[in-house]
């Protein structure tokens, strides 16, 4: 039985068909369905989508939007004010509900609290659902009450028997929406930005539902899954998903996710793989550690840009913006640190190794405040996240909730020996080096002349110096992070 004639689907951050229990619930409640995109970025203010971000939302509202002609729909796109622009599709559609799939962050939740008031006031129904977590940040409390601080206790409230529940599956027909409702096309918002440097994210996304799928079929596929706990570290080798933007930008859902890991670890099971389940696990748990960094956001919303740890409320970072560009742009001279900031550069995406390294070089050994580097992140990373991006980079600099203490300081030279050892990805995005053996590749700075001779580097000409010394600053960071305390 339907309840009202028509409902807007309020989309945000959950650009996809399948399991979108907003898109579900306006379809058994109205008639007629219109799926609404408003491009609102001020409200989102001080942490609006970064320029790789918009680049992946023009691609992902583009293909959105075909997704939803194929099934005799199609994508609704306004700019402006939330509550304006719902007013008006309210009052030029008839609509008796609006249906969304809630946000957590600091500028969201109290924007769509208000919007639901506004609606209320007008008459409108109004249903919210969780679309983008596992379990939301309030439904993983302490035994006596409160939120957890510690990774470990907040992630034995899951289990790799949880959300059973099968995801909702995507409609395959919608109903037409009336001409007379009109929309922006995507181009019309002027996502892309003027400079195009994002040119070869195409070479290695495909920005939209399909493209999640096809991500993460890959990933099982290739059998990527069940080695996951050895090789996720390893940034040379194709060891993790990159379902982040995916993740990020809701064209696939947690839950999906956790469903096709356990199908493919019971298949595995079934073939003789005895410890499927808990290697498939080592994957979950990064769900988890998704569902631990919005749980942190959530209640602590401050986080987004002061320390969580006091200690360092009065810390003083250094300002040194030759330091901060020669990082920005993968020129520091420390091999590993610029195959990480050209990675990032290039395809808008580093991996996570790497972002411990690069951020614990800048935090750490250059003393930068991790501010500066979360705002490079956020501009840059294609998955940019502000849960995850937070608290990666509280965690990192020592100041975080359950973070690396102040005394861990990642030395870029042995992580690099450590895991890139054969120098591959370094060779990869560092070319100027691509000639030195994988002894010397992770400190050029120590090579024998000869060496450096035969692989045709020059340090100071095609490639730099170290900008600082590696041993020196870890013995300054660890003097000034101890007296802060
Ligand atoms: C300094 C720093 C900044 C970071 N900024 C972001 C960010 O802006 N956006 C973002 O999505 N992740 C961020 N991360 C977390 C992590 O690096 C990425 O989620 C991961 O590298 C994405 O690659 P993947 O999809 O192949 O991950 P996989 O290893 O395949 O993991 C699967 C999924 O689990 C989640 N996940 C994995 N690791 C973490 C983690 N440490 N914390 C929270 N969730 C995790 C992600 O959603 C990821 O897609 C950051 C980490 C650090 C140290």
């Amino acid at each position: 039985m339907r309840s009202v004639d028509t409902a807007i689907v309020w989309l945000r951050r959950d650009l996809r068909l399948a399991d979108n229990p907003a898109l579900n619930h306006a379809l058994e409640a109205a008639r007629r369905v219109i799926p609404l995109y408003i491009h609102a970025p001020e409200e989102e203010s001080p942490w609006a989508p970064g320029t790789a971000s918009r680049w992946w939302l023009h691609h992902s509202l583009d293909a959105l939007d075909s997704e939803l002609s194929r099934c005799g729909s199609r994508l609704v796109i306004r700019s402006g004010d939330s509550e304006e622009v719902l007013r008006a599709v309210i009052a030029e559609s008839g609509a008796g509900l609006v249906c969304w799939n809630r946000l957590y962050d600091p500028a969201t939740v109290p924007r769509d609290k208000s919007v639901r008031t506004m609606l209320r006031n007008l008459g409108v129904e109004t249903a919210s659902f969780n679309g983008a977590l596992l379990r939301e940040p309030w439904e993983v409390e302490k035994e006596g009450g409160g939120m957890y601080r510690v990774f470990t206790p907040f992630s034995r409230r899951y289990s790799p028997g949880d959300l059973e529940a099968p995801p909702l599956p995507a409609p395959e027909k919608l109903p037409a929406v009336r001409k007379s409702i009109g929309s922006l096309s995507v181009a019309g918002l002027g996502l892309l930005p003027g400079v195009p440097w994002y040119q070869s994210f195409d070479d290695y996304w495909q920005p939209g539902e399909a493209g999640a799928l096809l991500r993460l079929d890959d990933f099982i596929e290739r059998g990527a899954l069940l080695d996951y706990g050895t090789t996720r570290d390893l940034p040379g080798q194709d060891g993790v998903s990159s379902l982040s933007p995916h993740l990020h930008f809701g064209e696939i859902s947690p839950r999906q996710v956790w469903q096709a890991i356990r199908h493919a670890s019971d298949e595995a099971l079934d073939q003789g793989s005895g410890d499927a389940a808990e290697r498939a696990f080592d994957y979950l748990r990064q769900l988890v550690w998704r569902d631990f960094a919005h749980h942190v956001l959530f209640h602590l919303p401050e986080t987004a840009s002061e320390p969580f740890n006091d200690r360092f409320r009065d810390f003083t970072w250094e300002k040194d913006p030759a330091l901060l560009e020669a990082w920005q742009r993968g020129r520091t001279g420390i091999p590993l640190v610029d195959a990480g900031m050209r990675q990032l550069w290039h395809t808008g995406w580093m991996h996570n190794r790497l972002r411990m390294v690069v951020a614990s070089f800048l935090t750490k050994n250059g003393l930068i405040h991790w501010l500066d580097g979360a705002r490079w992140f956020w501009d840059t990373l294609v998955d940019a996240d502000l849960a995850n991006n937070s608290m990666g980079w509280q965690w990192t600099a020592g100041c975080g909730v359950d973070a690396a203490p102040y005394f861990r300081i990642f030395n870029p030279v042995r992580q690099g020996e450590r895991f890139d050892p054969k120098g591959d990805f370094v060779r990869t995005w560092v070319p100027e080096l691509a000639g030195l053996p994988a002894k010397h590749i992770h400190a050029p700075w120590r090579a024998p002349a000869s060496a450096l001779k035969d692989a045709g580097v020059r340090l100071g000409n095609d490639y730099p110096e170290p900008v600082l010394d590696i041993a020196r600053s870890r013995e300054e960071a660890l003097r000034r992070f101890k007296a802060a305390g």
